[in-house]
């Protein structure tokens, strides 16, 4: 046996010794993972890792669906190792790609969607993305208050981090300004069709997956005044709602972290519109202390199968209660 095998051996065991003490310790507590686009170039999963990673969830925890985690919590009765697997944004492979093979595992998934990307094709952080990487120039000028090198594929990844990270905590209005300004000055067409259209918004839900509202814009709620914040609330809403024909319950925040990017208004706005859970980014587990408009979500970063079940358990066993960190 060589060394990495023998590595290998010792996690997966240690992996089912610590699975057995949660099961055995860890009652009505639910841990909801996030994960958005799977297969795209910007460095997340591919599809082989998501097929894994549901694979093994499924064999060795309690994979239940959102409506279910929030039935049996009031019963008092969810089971050890409950896990919830949620999708955000709504990009295409939320249907050719992850709607297959959580139908084919039989998982019931909820996915929040940002309604814009149902008419424009692609969210703003794509149009950021399509600029550095389709732009015939090797200099962004004038941006950030310096010129900014994108000639290589290193400098492009660099750049499309730098101004993520810049553009992401702007109001809606001042971040559509600022992507129109990298557009011209990289003079770049950004357009795209990588979304989910509202069929295959409808096919999602017709597979038996939650559909919930993820805003129309994706802006920083605390950065939008509260009106203009309600307003992208209810309209993704009345979006999904005509799509689905039902009442659309369930939220997920931009972002999602409590006290930075929403707050206890955004909560009773939810409140006021008929939704019963939101999810945010915090890291946590769902206990029946949780606030339902805060639900905290975690999911584990690991490639190695092992290492993902190890941290997934430790976070169970971790977190004796819920609460924003
Ligand atoms: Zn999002």
């Amino acid at each position: 046996m060589n060394l990495t095998s023998a590595k290998n051996k010792i996690e997966d065991w240690f992996f089912q010794c610590y699975r057995m003490v949660v099961a055995n310790s860890e009652k009505n507590k639910a841990t909801v993972l996030n994960f958005h686009r799977v297969n795209h170039d910007d460095g997340g999963m591919d599809v082989d890792e998501f097929r894994r990673k549901m694979m093994f969830l499924k064999s060795h925890f309690n994979v239940i669906s959102l409506p279910e985690m929030m039935q049996l919590i009031t019963e008092k009765i969810l089971p050890p190792l409950s896990v919830v697997i949620t999708v955000d944004d709504g990009y295409e492979d939320s249907y050719s790609v992850i709607t297959p093979i959580l139908d084919e595992l039989n998982i019931k998934g909820a996915f929040f969607i940002t309604t814009i990307g149902i008419e424009q094709g692609l969210l703003w952080n794509d149009k950021i993305f399509n600029a550095i990487h389709r732009t015939s120039k090797t200099t962004i000028e004038g941006v950030l208050n310096r010129d900014q090198s994108i000639a290589t594929k290193e400098q492009r990844k660099l750049a499309y981090q730098e101004l993520h990270l810049a553009y992401k905590f702007m109001s809606l209005v001042e971040r559509e300004e600022s992507i129109a300004q990298l557009i011209s000055i990289l003079d770049v067409d950004v357009s795209d069709n990588v979304f989910l259209s509202k069929n295959k918004i409808a096919a999602i839900k017709s597979a038996g997956m939650t559909i919930g509202s993820h805003t129309h814009q994706h802006p920083i709620l605390t950065m939008e005044n509260d009106d203009d914040a309600l307003q992208e609330i209810i309209k993704s809403q009345k979006i999904l709602e005509s799509i689905t024909n039902n009442n659309i319950q369930y939220f997920a925040y931009p972002n999602g972290k409590f006290g930075r990017d929403f707050n206890n208004n955004h909560k009773e706005m939810l409140t006021t519109l008929g939704i019963s859970c939101a999810l945010a980014t915090d890291w946590g587990c769902f206990t029946e202390d949780s606030d339902v408009l805060a639900i905290p979500r975690y999911t584990p970063w690991d490639k190695d199968i092992a290492r993902f079940g190890i941290r997934l358990c430790h976070h169970f066993n971790k977190h004796k209660a819920q609460g924003h960190e």
